[in-house]
């Protein structure tokens, strides 16, 4: 078998006022998504997702172009090699770094699709996993930064869809990420797991002023309180108090998961795999942040494709944590596909999908329906 053509889709929608959220990272206006066919001599058609980069349109041409180039012809079905070709022509030097990482990463998934579809397997199950229960929480864009009462009706009406865990989002002012928190841990049953993401966006200080708070109010994890590169300041709010760190949703490859082990810093990794290095390095980033108990908590991009995919490597590791349930208000990349890429169970449990490959296949009218819109996706 071999790949005749490749071709990116950068998908857009405008997200509705009345359901847009403030976090760490802005307000949410727009949401983008990149979309990969892969289609091979033997009429086999593989569906990936690249992470947008906040630049969809550069992404997709960068697929079409340089990295079209480099693998057409190749087997799909020999995913290590192209993996390795990309990586040594694109990653490893001159290569846009991230921006190739995201790419190689929609590619990879497209090729675990056709993987499946040539054997007629969901992923998990060429991957050596069961269809194993996996607990989920409340995440996605949502829980957003609002007056603590609103935020604490927001967190019940999760609990009621099901969810035993939610993640809230801090970075904002302390005082007002403490009112919030505060607020809805008193509204919540104890019973309920509270997490929180503060979207890089605290200062070393504040970081060393709010962590005692949350370890008092028995935070699951805090995810991300720095930018991803500076490894320093998370190894030094190590320290600052119990509550454990979490990170991975803006670190790339396995590479730089093998450095956050060295600094001892995390307790849970988020890899995203559309961003990490897809299917193929999110199982050895698993497997090498397995030797030291760190479990795998994937972060969720936008669209059906990524979040079936994560649920797929979720059963198939040893150290699968939890699967970030998207709850966003306004998703069509999430419901308007053919097929719903995850459903809660009533212990908040969701598995994976058992169709071969992703089980996620995308049709033009869905292409069609949300062209590209140029610039930024939170303000
Ligand atoms: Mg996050």
């Amino acid at each position: 078998m071999k790949i005749i053509d490749i071709k990116a889709y950068p998908i857009s929608f405008k997200v509705p006022e009345n359901s847009s959220v403030r976090l760490g990272i802005g307000l949410a206006v727009k949401r983008d998504a990149v979309l990969i066919k892969v289609m091979t001599d033997e009429g086999i058609i593989g569906w990936g997702e690249a992470h947008h980069g906040r630049c969809p349109g550069a992404i997709a041409k960068l697929i079409d172009t340089t990295i079209k180039e480099l693998i057409i012809g190749m087997n799909p079905l020999n995913n290590l090699g192209i993996w390795e070709k990309i990586y040594k022509m694109q990653l490893s030097s001159h290569g846009m770094g991230y921006a190739s990482t995201m790419a190689l990463s929609g590619v990879d998934i497209a090729l675990w699709d056709i993987k499946g579809k040539f054997f007629n397997s969901p992923i998990y199950k060429l991957l050596g996993g069961t269809s194993k229960k996996i607990p989920s929480y409340a995440g996605g864009i949502a829980l957003g930064w609002q007056p603590p009462s609103s935020l604490a009706e927001e967190a019940l009406s999760h609990i009621s869809n099901g969810f035993n865990a939610i993640k809230l989002r801090v970075g904002d002012k302390i005082t007002f990420d403490i009112d919030r928190v505060k607020k809805v841990r008193e509204t919540i049953p104890e019973e309920i797991e509270v997490l929180v993401d503060a979207n890089t966006n605290y200062s070393l200080k504040d970081a060393q002023k709010i962590m005692p708070f949350f370890d008092e109010y028995n935070i699951g994890w805090l995810e991300e309180p720095f930018p991803a590169m500076e490894f320093k300041s998370y190894k030094s709010a190590k320290s600052f108090s119990n509550v454990f760190l979490a990170a991975g949703e803006n670190h790339f490859t396995r590479y730089e998961f093998a450095r956050l082990i060295e600094d001892d810093c995390i307790t849970y990794a988020q890899p995203d795999v559309s961003k990490a290095g897809g299917v193929t390095e999110l199982i050895r980033i698993a497997n090498l942040m397995s030797g030291w108990n760190i479990s795998i908590n994937p972060h969720t991009s936008l669209t059906a494709i990524n979040m079936a995919v994560s649920i797929q490597i979720l059963a198939s590791i040893a150290n699968s944590g939890y699967f970030e349930g998207d709850v966003t208000d306004f998703n069509p990349f999430r419901d308007d596909m053919d097929v719903s890429p995850f459903k809660l169970d009533e212990n908040g449990f969701v598995e994976p999908l058992d169709t071969p490959g992703v089980g996620i296949d995308i049709n033009e009218k869905f292409l069609s329906k949300y062209p590209l819109i140029e610039g930024p996706c939170y303000i």
